[in-house]
């Protein structure tokens, strides 16, 4: 029977085992495409994952991984042909369903994307759910009606994959990006993606005031907790902010004042269910909208055996940017 490379999640008397080895092609779940994985990369669910840190994984055995780009290998769904290049982000891959750090994996075509045609597949991965969902969060702020002339836009958790995604992509939109970090040693960094102010994130991180001084008209948060209760207070007259991590806490602290006194709105943002539409729009407009420059100098990259290790370190908040990883 064929074996392939997987990072293997099994449950323990104590929790859960997470380490590399053989995953037998037979044990592989149902699916109407099958293919080879040729780039993934590492997101924080994935080191919440790989570690345990929270309940990701809810079947054993598991294979980790949340996105993966590879080309078919075999198919019977009506969109998808041997050959094709395609990506796959969240549907519970990595949780509920075998996922990404593996040289092999079959899912159900209704849940992939072309890998658009101008965008190698390590780029594709480079980007990764973290920056699909910046994207996500653009693309939410600008159905409410956010425009670069509206004033500028913070970004939390800035230094992280989806903070500097978003960064760079706000930024070539034209917009005055400020970044909010824990790591003051980020600052040029953050300026090398298109941040043109940074803040302290110790200057959100405290207990929310109601309304606070209007310092921006409109955010990405991938923080939660008090840093988001702090961003809607600060929002200008009218703003809008797009939240989507919980990387300092699952909580809201804060009050409806920002609401219901200055008509500001906060979107939620969801990269797993998202539907097929917002997904291949995020895609195209990641395509066109991202400086493949910035996305360079903000990836780093690694092998399978290195997975576990850099799982570690982003549920620590220690790692900067984005990670890819070499499968094939
Ligand atoms: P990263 O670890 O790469 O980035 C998170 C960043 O948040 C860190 O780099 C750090 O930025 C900041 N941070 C970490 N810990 C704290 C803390 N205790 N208090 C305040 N800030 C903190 O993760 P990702 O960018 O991959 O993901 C960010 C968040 O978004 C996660 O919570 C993740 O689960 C969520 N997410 C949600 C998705 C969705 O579908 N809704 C999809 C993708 C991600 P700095 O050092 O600059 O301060």
């Amino acid at each position: 029977m064929a074996t392939f490379k997987a990072i293997r999640i099994d449950k323990t008397e104590t929790g859960q085992s997470a380490k590399l080895g053989e995953f037998d092609e037979a044990d592989l779940m149902e699916g109407d495409v099958t293919f080879d994985v040729e780039w993934s990369t590492v997101n924080y669910k994935d080191g919440l994952a790989v570690t345990g840190k929270a309940p990701v994984v809810r079947r054993f055995p598991m294979i980790a991984g949340i996105d993966a780009v590879g080309t078919i290998e075999t198919t019977s769904h009506r969109d998808w042909k041997r050959g094709d290049k395609v990506i796959l982000n969240g549907w519970g891959c990595g949780e509920t369903h075998l996922g990404a750090y593996a040289e092999k994996a079959r899912v159900k075509g209704d849940w992939l994307v072309p890998l658009p045609a101008g965008m190698r597949g390590r780029d594709a991965m480079a980007i990764g759910t973290a920056g699909y969902t910046a994207m996500l969060c653009v693309m939410a702020l600008e159905r409410a009606g956010l425009m670069p002339d509206r004033g500028p836009v913070i970004v939390t958790g800035a230094a992280g994959g989806v903070g500097s995604v978003a960064v760079a992509l706000l930024a070539k939109l034209g917009y005055q990006v400020t970044a909010s970090t824990g790591r003051p040693q980020e600052a040029d960094y953050l300026k090398s993606l298109g941040a043109t102010e940074i803040v302290d994130r110790k200057d959100l991180s405290g207990p929310a005031k109601p309304l606070a001084r209007e310092r921006w008209a409109g955010g990405i948060d991938s923080v939660g907790s008090t840093t988001l209760a702090n961003v809607l207070s600060m929002t200008k007259y009218g703003g809008a902010v797009a939240a989507c991590g919980l990387a300092g806490g699952m909580d809201l602290p804060g009050s409806v004042a920002p609401f219901i006194l200055r008509g500001v709105s906060l979107f939620g943002v969801d990269s797993v269910m998202c539907p097929q539409h917002l997904r291949r729009e995020a895609w195209k407009r990641l395509d066109s909208d991202l400086d493949r420059a910035k996305l360079a100098a903000m990836t780093t990259e690694i092998e399978l055996t290195d997975v576990i290790e850099a799982g570690r370190r982003i549920v620590e908040g220690g790692v900067r940017g984005r990670i890819v990883v070499k499968i094939r």
